[in-house]
């Protein structure tokens, strides 16, 4: 497999899988959230610094069936350009004889955008004869879409195989790659995961997997009623999975036989209705009353958190400890999210990956002040669970 750092891109023109599937707002038409925009500029200059083009393609909501204006690329050109200043070109319907004709002339540094790849059926398919068509508009082909590399899709993984010597990640997805892999398999300890957000059934492959490579393993949010009730606690109207009772038992069981530290809430918020305005009480969190509701993290799990957090050298987190949204119930996550902020500056190596733990980090302020922020929510989900990411395979193998 070729890298990114080592690969001579001069005269080449790349054909770099990005992940622009932004925000718009429907009526201007505007981008509204540029995050992944941003998060692919550094591989885009790197190739046109180095004397490449880049012919971008990229899916953009879900359209059914065709072209519709609202979902085309053709929208978002501008606002590409302005991110990684240089003009970028629009390049049409992308596999259109004038997108052909666009990346046949692209000169060095120049770059062109491709229109929305899921016009076309064929993408999701998966599709070769497709996926061989999108592949004619380059030289080297660059996977910098991490957010879909869970994803066999035509542009995502099958375009990989008509590049048998030239296909390669992006610095995106080698970061992500670098930044879950350094969780994993850390040599320095202790590791810490948080692992937060409603349902266990949604987390149970994670968890599972990351007691074995894990020293502290925090439980939070809905999932942690679960646990509670398992251990014979009372948890009123909270959220629970009766199903998942077992389950929940054998993972405290596991955790214990493995020597992992299991930190389940003590205490809790409960209100008596899902809202911001509830009236709300802080009770022991394996004797709430029936009629109420466990919607956050009470004061001596937050400390008993942060204890753990702020003395760890590597951490892990995925998932809110409780209803954030809600001004009323984000006191949990603010904190696991400031304890972090404090282990990173202290040397610590923190992931924040996948979800609703990545929309909280973004709206207390605090992305820049952690190690890393993943970008692919499901993605990000299955590569902890241990799963072959379809895109990242095609490019390795
Ligand atoms: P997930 O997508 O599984 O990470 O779940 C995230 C969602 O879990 C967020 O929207 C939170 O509001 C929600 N959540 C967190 N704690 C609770 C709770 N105690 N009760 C109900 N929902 C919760």
């Amino acid at each position: 497999m070729a890298s990114i750092h080592s690969y001579n891109f001069a005269g080449k023109r790349a054909l770099i899988r990005v992940d622009f599937n932004v925000p718009i707002n429907k009526e201007t038409l505007e981008v509204t959230d540029d995050t992944r925009i941003r998060a692919a500029a550094p591989t885009i200059k790197h190739i046109i610094d180095q004397g490449g083009s880049v012919v971008l393609m990229s899916h953009l909501g879900r359209p059914k069936d065709g072209y519709e204006q609202k979902f085309s690329m053709e929208n978002i050109v501008d606002h590409v350009s302005k991110v990684i200043g240089t003009p970028v070109k629009f390049g049409g319907d992308c596999i259109g004889e004038g997108a052909y004709e666009m990346s046949k002339a692209l000169k060095a540094g120049e770059v062109m955008i491709l229109d929305n790849v899921r016009f076309y059926k064929e993408e999701t398919a998966g599709d070769e004869a497709f996926a061989e068509k999108l592949s004619k508009h380059g030289d080297v082909y660059v996977n910098d879409a991490f957010g879909t590399a869970h994803r066999a899709h035509a542009s995502t993984t099958v375009a990989a195989k008509f590049f048998p010597n030239d296909k390669l990640f992006g610095f995106l997805i080698e970061g992500e790659i670098e930044s879950v892999d350094k969780v994993l398999n850390s040599a320095e300890k202790p590791v810490t995961a948080i692992v937060g957000g409603a349902k266990v059934s949604s987390k149970i492959v994670i968890i599972e997997r990351l007691l074995d490579r894990v020293d502290n393993l925090i439980i939070g949010g809905g999932m942690a009623y679960t646990f509670v009730k398992a251990s014979g606690g009372q948890i009123g109207n909270s959220l629970v999975e009766d199903d998942f009772l077992e389950m929940a038992k054998s993972i405290m069981e596991q955790a214990k036989a493995k020597g992992v530290n299991l930190v389940i809430p003590t205490d809790t918020i409960i209100a008596d209705e899902f809202s911001n305005d509830a009236n709300t009480q802080e009770v022991q969190i394996d004797a709430i009353p029936d009629g109420w509701m466990g919607l956050d993290v009470g004061p001596n799990t937050i400390d008993a958190c942060r204890e753990v957090i702020v003395n760890s050298k590597v951490i892990l987190w995925n998932g809110p400890m409780g209803v954030f949204e809600m001004e009323s119930f984000q006191k949990g996550t603010v904190s696991v999210a400031n304890a972090i902020v404090d282990a990173t500056s202290n040397g610590a190596f923190s992931l924040i990956g996948g979800g609703d733990s990545v929309a909280a980090i973004n709206q207390f302020n605090l992305a820049d002040e952690v190690s890393y922020v993943s970008t692919g929510g499901g993605a990000m989900l299955e590569y902890l669970e241990g799963k072959e990411l379809p895109g990242i395979k095609a490019v390795r193998e």
